[in-house]
């Protein structure tokens, strides 16, 4: 079986073919009022993740995401900042793509502005007032929902449901409560575009209607996003698209899970989220991919140390023994049949599921233990690396500073048991292993070699008690020591 997703609209996970020879994909994007967050990176991550098993399967793939760069919060912040909401919105837009970037999250295709597509989203409107589907009031411009009787399909809400919560603002002059904005006129001192309906600009939903059909035509294979979009964002996207064209918009609907900051959704109008660039300071883009894949896309994601931390050790027991396998090894080339390929493919093929994809990669790295096989190491690389990790150097200064306080613990007790001399003959060696060391993450492992030799010594010494304590503030660490006849070995330990 090929590629199966979740499809919002029909609530089912459906087989998956494109309409024609490219895959054609629609995310929204970021609104540029301020800064990223945690939550604006899932949805990316998404695309990502989508459009690599894409290439893999052999498609070809053209993705939008759109910037909304013209909203009232934006304008707002204008005011707030004294500053031009074209640079709020490129300096938004600049820490964006350098975080995502630096995620090794795929760019899109294009990224279109609803700035830059004033005439797409005139016409549109124009349209929809020919049709019927939409009404000019005092220089606005409402979509009428009653006319539109599919409306509520895709999220799966009647009509007679929002009547209820509906209510018209003392600004705004609809005719009911449930139609939405299209155009706004300007106030004094905001910016606008000219239209037919004097100054002005867009509403939010309707740039994403004129850019998709702009770029990939009125009919396209997969839309993604947030699923705090799905009311009333995407819901007024199609009734737009649909009111307009005749003809299906997106054949699927893709939405990610939200984040959530202790306990609630991470929001950029509520303030309550963490930004992209702290996290990133905090942790590699690896761990940070690990904390995302880890997780089902469509599943809420609980963002808080702990579950980085876990992330991070989960993604050690990769490293470790990639890093170890190339040792040996060499550099591995891409392999042409990786083991456990129809697995992987299966959990990939099952709606992304990247949770299920990675314990294959466990899964082989606990087969390493027992049989020791090149194969196995290329294949864990190749996995690796077509769920988007890189082979870049891990920061691993915090599980650096925990060996060496195991080093210090060691030395002490060393000490007091009138054996010093143990530490000065192995280090002796020591300075050796490491002058020719490049980077951080081989000293991570030649120090715990080092403790792993003191504790020969000391076995063969039969100083047992102090040669078990170094094996288990190893596995404190989550360092397991495996003893052969030819020596001790080490891995990580949360296989
Ligand atoms: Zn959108």
């Amino acid at each position: 079986m090929g590629l199966r997703l979740y499809n919002t609209m029909s609530g089912k996970t459906e087989e998956f073919t494109p309409l024609g020879d490219t895959v054609k994909i629609y995310t929204c994007g970021l609104t540029v009022q301020s800064e990223p967050h945690v939550g604006h990176i899932r949805a990316a991550m998404v695309r990502d993740t989508l459009m690599r098993w894409l290439g893999y399967l052999g498609y070809r793939v053209v993705a939008l995401e759109n910037f909304t760069d013209v909203d009232d919060k934006i304008i707002e912040k204008q005011k707030e900042y004294n500053k031009d909401w074209r640079m709020i919105a490129q300096d938004n837009i600049d820490t964006y793509l350098r975080a995502c970037d630096q995620l090794n999250i795929m760019r899109a295709t294009f990224y279109p502005r609803a700035s830059q597509h004033m005439e797409e989203i005139i016409n549109l409107v124009v349209q929809l007032i020919d049709k019927g589907f939409a009404y000019e009031k005092k220089g606005d411009v409402y979509f009428r929902v009653r006319k539109f009787p599919e409306y509520g399909k895709l999220s799966k809400k009647s009509i007679d449901d929002l009547m209820s919560g509906a209510r018209i603002a003392p600004t705004e002059s609809k005719d009911d409560p449930l139609d939405f904005a299209l155009w706004k006129a300007a106030k004094p001192g905001e910016p606008y575009w000219l239209s037919p309906w004097g100054k002005g600009r867009p509403g939010w939903h309707v740039e994403c209607s004129a850019m998709s059909m702009r770029y990939l035509g009125e009919t396209f294979d997969i839309h993604t996003g947030g699923e705090d979009l799905i009311f009333p964002h995407h819901e007024n996207e199609l009734a737009q698209s649909l009111a307009a064209t005749g003809k299906p918009f997106a054949r699927f609907w893709l939405h990610n899970g939200w984040v959530t900051l202790t306990g609630e959704k991470m929001s950029k109008s509520t303030g309550h989220y963490s930004p992209i660039k702290d996290v990133l300071a905090k942790y590699s883009a690896n761990v940070i991919r690990m904390f995302m894949l880890k997780t089902h896309y469509r599943k809420q994601l609980a963002y808080d140390d702990e579950r980085l931390d876990e992330a991070r050790a989960a993604l050690m027991t990769i490293r470790t023994y990639i890093d170890n396998a190339a040792n040996k090894y060499g550099e591995m080339e891409e392999i042409l049949e990786p083991m456990m390929l129809d697995t992987f493919t299966e959990a990939m093929n099952d709606d992304l599921n990247t949770s299920r994809a990675l314990s294959v990669i466990y899964e082989l790295i606990k087969r390493s233990y027992k049989e020791d096989d090149f194969k196995i190491a290329a294949s864990v690389n190749y996995y690796y690396s077509l769920l988007g990790f890189t082979r870049e150097i891990e920061s691993v200064i915090e599980p650096y500073k925990d060996v060496m306080e195991v080093v210090r613990e060691v030395e002490e007790k060393l000490k007091s048991a009138g054996r010093s001399e143990i530490l000065k003959e192995i280090c002796a060696g020591f300075h050796d292993r490491i002058i020719n060391i490049k980077h951080v993450n081989e000293l991570y492992s030649q120090i715990i070699a080092l403790l792993l030799d003191i504790r020969m010594k000391l076995r063969d010494e039969k100083n047992y008690e102090l040669a078990d304590y170094i094996r288990q503030r190893l596995l404190d660490n989550n360092i397991i020591v495996d003893d052969t006849s030819d020596g001790s070995t080490f891995r990580s330990g949360t296989v």
